[in-house]
């Protein structure tokens, strides 16, 4: 049975990050996001210290790497009750959100290219990549929601892959050291030919066309490649290099149900750092917020606080559900893609509830409500759009495949 309680074991990691976010992201949160592309270097010692905690058998649980992954196989669904890493890296997001989530996209290591090679990565790569920071391409100018149109080719020639194509709207994609790419073996198959292969940021075939300007999350930097005859090593090719009819494809997107509570666990952290502002801003104007009592029995502004977070409530347990369930071995993409559906709306509903009921306090710039209501939103569109969640869902409660519901 899932428990709701914070489990005990993982309080001082709850507490830990929570104390980060109040000391390290917070403070510098409004400088980066005036200082769009400006690396936040205050975070490079914040990661020298996780990677520290990390070796030495502690967990800092202050990002994304090895969630759902790592090493060793997934758990079995044996009906004992564990409390493992996706749990606990989902609780330690929700911290950090709270904090920043544009600065937690940004700490050094932390990228969704680390989720992707911790998922799929040979144990000679996992040894050749540990500890390094990976950002993920997969999207071009005519493949968003639609990863399997992607027109990016990787040719073998000898012992090398040569690589060309395009990638648009790559997280941490300048600061990153690897970036790995989703690249097709041959266009002529379809989705079961497309691979994703280990880039060095450094390689001269990876061109950085351009660093995009966003509504939120400025302080994470996000770029445009040009893929021009960029040769890597065979063995950067991750998992099989056969084209297999069946089941390539599906194992590579089973990454994103890693993946997609990670961002829904950020939707969760910004939306509850906007109502605990919102919270204190509306006992401070004398509106009495009282949780035992129905919420249209008391004043407006108080009812529709309670209904944002009972809002936020509903998302927050999906995600905790979803992450609970990978770290028993019960298959979790239906809950993967509710979670993230869910909590990514009450994200933006949240935010934005949040302003509103501020009005102008929470529109202007001398409190951190505006800048939410900005950052919010890209957690309802990245690692798959509301309308794409929804689909799955859709397709998985229907019985349907993705050819016969699109
Ligand atoms: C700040 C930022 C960071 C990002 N980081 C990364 C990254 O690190 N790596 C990466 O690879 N990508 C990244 N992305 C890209 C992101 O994943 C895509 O923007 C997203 O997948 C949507 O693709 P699209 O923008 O092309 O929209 P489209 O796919 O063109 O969709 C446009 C609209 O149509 C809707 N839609 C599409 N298909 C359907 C359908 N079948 N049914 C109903 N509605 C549909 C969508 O939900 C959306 O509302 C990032 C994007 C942003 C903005």
């Amino acid at each position: 049975m899932i428990n709701l309680e914070t489990p005990k074991k993982l309080k001082p990691l709850v507490e830990q990050a929570h104390q980060v976010a109040a000391e390290v992201l917070r403070p510098i949160s409004r400088k980066y996001d005036t200082a769009e592309h400006e690396r936040p270097k205050e975070l490079d010692m914040l990661a020298a210290l996780i990677d520290g905690m990390e070796e030495g058998g502690g967990r800092s649980g202050a990002g994304a790497t090895g969630v759902g992954g790592g090493s060793g196989p997934p758990p079995k669904d044996d009906g004992a009750n564990r409390n493992g890493s996706n749990l606990a890296t989902v609780l330690s997001i929700i911290e950090m959100c709270w904090g920043d989530v544009g600065l937690l996209l940004a700490l050094p290591g932390q990228g969704l290219g680390n989720s992707a090679i911790a998922s799929v990565a040979d144990e000679e790569q996992s040894k050749r990549y540990a500890g390094r920071w990976a950002a993920m391409a997969i999207t071009e100018p005519e493949a968003g929601s639609d990863s399997a149109a992607i027109r990016t080719t990787a040719e073998l020639d000898g012992d090398e892959y040569v690589l060309n194509g395009e990638k648009i709207y790559v997280t941490s994609g300048e600061r990153a050291e690897l970036v790995v790419v989703w690249a097709s073996l041959d266009r002529n198959k379809g989705r079961a030919a497309i691979k994703s292969f280990v880039v060095e940021r450094s390689n001269p075939g990876m061109v950085l066309e351009r660093l995009e300007h966003k509504l939120g999350i400025r302080a994470s930097d996000t770029a445009a490649f040009r893929l021009e005859n960029c040769r890597v090593p065979k063995e950067a090719l991750l998992g099989s290099p056969e084209i297999e009819s069946k089941g390539g494809f599906e194992g590579a997107m089973k990454t994103f149900d890693n993946t997609r509570p990670l961002v829904a666990a950020m939707a969760v952290g910004v939306a509850r750092a906007c109502l605990e502002e919102t919270h204190e801003l509306l006992t401070r104007a004398g509106v009495d917020i009282d949780r035992s009592r129905p919420a249209l029995a008391q004043s407006a502004a108080a009812a529709r606080f309670l209904a944002l977070e009972a809002d936020y409530e509903a998302g927050r347990l999906l995600t905790l559900e979803a992450a609970w369930m990978a770290d028993n071995g019960k298959p979790n993409s239906l809950q993967a893609s509710m979670a993230k559906a869910k909590a990514g709306r009450a994200g933006v509903d949240v935010a934005l509830g949040c302003v509103e009921l501020c009005g102008a306090t929470g529109y202007g710039e001398q409190e951190l409500l505006e800048k939410w209501a900005r950052d919010a939103k890209i957690l309802d569109l990245f690692e798959g759009t509301q309308q794409i969640q929804l689909l799955i869902v859709a397709r998985q409660l229907l019985g349907k495949s993705s050819a016969e519901l699109k």
